[in-house]
């Protein structure tokens, strides 16, 4: 930690699960003993979330995988940030890497979504990294930044925001970036923050790392001074797993 106020660890279960498979986990969740002084928020599947947030202890915030640009409407497919608001979510995941990459959203869409969930008062996890291709040619922190900047021109804020650094490579494959190269970019980015917003902005905002984060890994990883928590998918879909990760704040 960077003393910039509590671990935060976030489950993102992407597009996985079922009614059944979910409830299990949230049964292994309630009662899986998580280290008080750790902010732990997990982000299911839309059409799980009233399940969850119906039967999972207070003790774990809700976050969305996405959120729509500004106020509902027309706008076949999509989930504005009021009704998220609505349901009991806390935080939205923006900029992840598969919504970049797969699915096609670019730096200035999800500028306008984070932008708009802020002024809403939804806390946004604000996902940034490079592709292997663009590590290959040295090129992380141009990618980095130029990703960090599309968040700062539009967020009102950085009060609510927690940035996830997810190298795309380390991202489901096992593959996870060795405690030093997370702890390259994480203060690289606290650096950015620092001339490019604000001394204070940089030292209170957290940094956090995804990218197959796992029980066996996560200690190693947490013991590095900018490294402020986990954004966790594969292993978040195990309970006592996830409880691990959880507790490996130091
Ligand atoms: P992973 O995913 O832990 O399965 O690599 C991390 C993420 O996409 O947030």
């Amino acid at each position: 930690m960077a003393g910039t106020g509590k671990f935060f660890v976030g489950g993102n279960w992407k597009c996985n699960g079922t009614k059944d498979s979910i409830s299990k986990l949230i049964s292994d969740l309630n009662s899986a003993k998580l280290e008080a002084d750790v902010d732990v928020v997990v982000a299911p599947p839309f059409v799980y979330i009233d399940q969850v947030k119906n039967s999972l202890s207070d003790r774990i915030e809700i976050a969305a995988q996405n959120s729509w640009i500004g106020k509902g409407g027309a706008f076949t497919g999509e989930i504005s940030v009021e009704q998220l608001k609505d349901i009991g979510c806390k935080w939205v995941v923006l900029g992840h890497s598969e919504r970049r990459h797969v699915i096609g959203e670019d730096d200035e869409f999800i500028g306008k979504k984070a932008g708009y969930a802020l002024s809403q008062n939804l806390g946004v996890i604000a996902c940034i990294g490079e592709l292997l291709k663009e590590r290959e040619e040295g090129k992380t922190f141009d990618v980095c930044f130029q990703q960090m900047k599309a968040f700062a021109d539009a967020v009102p804020s950085w009060d609510n925001v927690v940035i996830a650094y997810e190298p795309v490579w380390a991202i489901g494959t096992g593959k996870v970036a060795t405690p030093q190269q997370a702890q390259e970019v994480h203060i690289a980015v606290r650096e950015w923050l620092k001339k490019n917003v604000s001394a204070e902005v940089a030292s209170k905002t957290r940094i956090i790392y995804g990218g197959s984060v796992n029980g066996s890994n996560c200690a190693e990883l947490a013991k590095q001074e900018d490294i402020d928590g986990f954004l966790v998918g594969g292993a978040s879909l195990k309970g006592p797993e996830f409880a691990t990760i959880v507790n490996s704040v130091t």
